[in-house]
Parts: C-alpha cells; sequence; structure tokens
C-alpha cells in the first residue's frame, strides 16, 4: 500500500487546489536539479512525490485509491491523521489522554471506543483474510484441533458426549 497522503503531507479530506499546491511546494524542495544549491535533493522522494500527486489529482484514480486506502486502514485498525495523513497505529488511549499523530503530533479525531471497535474490525477482516486465503484447510484443521480439544476435556472430566456432538 502506498500512502499518498502522508507523501504530500496532506489530509485525505484536502481539496485539489491543496494538493496542487502541496506538490508544488514539495517538488521543488526535493528537485533533483535543486541539489546544486541546496544539497536537498532526493529523486526518490522527487518520484514518490510525483507518483502520488498524479494519482490525487486524477478524480477517478483518486476515488479507487480512497477506496483501497480505506479497506487497508480498517483491516489493520490504523488512522490517518486529520493533518499530515500518516497512518497512525493507535495502541490503547489511556483515559483522559488523546491520541496523537506520531509523525506531526496533531490530535487523531479517535477515542478508546472507537479504537477498540476498530481493532475488533480489524482482527475480523484479517481472519477473514486468512481464511479466504487458506479456505478449508484451516477450517479442517481447526475443526480437528478443537475436536480433540474437546476429546480431551471429555476424558478428564468424564463427560459422555451429547447428542449429535463429537
Ligand atoms: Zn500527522
Amino acid at each position: 500500500m502506498k500512502f499518498y497522503y502522508r507523501d504530500l503531507f496532506i489530509p485525505q479530506t484536502a481539496t485539489a487546489d491543496q494538493i496542487k499546491s502541496a506538490y508544488r511546494k514539495l517538488a521543488r524542495e526535493v528537485h533533483p536539479d535543486h541539489s546544486a544549491q541546496s544539497g536537498h535533493s532526493d529523486p526518490a522522494r522527487f518520484h514518490a512525490i510525483g507518483e502520488a500527486y498524479q494519482t490525487l489529482s486524477d478524480p477517478s484514480l483518486r476515488a479507487r485509491y480512497d477506496a483501497e486506502l480505506t479497506a487497508f486502514l480498517k483491516r489493520r485498525g490504523w488512522v490517518l491523521c486529520p493533518s499530515c495523513g500518516a497512518h497512525n497505529e493507535v495502541p490503547a488511549i489511556p483515559e483522559s489522554k488523546v491520541a496523537l499523530c506520531g509523525r506531526c503530533r496533531t490530535p487523531l479525531s479517535v477515542t478508546e471506543t472507537e479504537r477498540r471497535s476498530s481493532q475488533v474490525t480489524a482482527l475480523r477482516e484479517q481472519a477473514i483474510d486468512v481464511v479466504a486465503e487458506l479456505g478449508a484447510d484451516l477450517l479442517d484443521v481447526t475443526g480437528d484441533f478443537l475436536h480433540g480439544k474437546l476429546q480431551g476435556l471429555r476424558t478428564r472430566f468424564a463427560v459422555k458426549p451429547r447428542k449429535g456432538v463429537g
């Protein structure tokens, strides 16, 4: 996954004008021709910024990218910074504390309740991914594993299998 908003240092809600001016400013800073004067030339970063701009400045490419990004973040339970577009993995938020962006220290608009529910969603999405990838094999293994555990417990506590179970 590429992080275009992060590369341009803009929020996901940025307007077309904001995207353009962010791109121009950053491209000027890291332009390869710049090296002689400033020593700030960074061809890799220049390339990344250009790619981010190409996608985000095209409304249909941007819409497709936004959908991918949203799904990606949801799968991991990550939050985009509302200021610089960095993706933040938010661990527990202690009571009366606010989660801050790890990159620019802007408060992230996420509460502990939201964080927890997004973590639950993320785990569920990840589990679905794993099952989708491994398919029936995993389900069989899980079945065998649980079956074995149940048998062990039954033996230990001398429980007779219920009808239709085991
Ligand atoms: Zn930030």
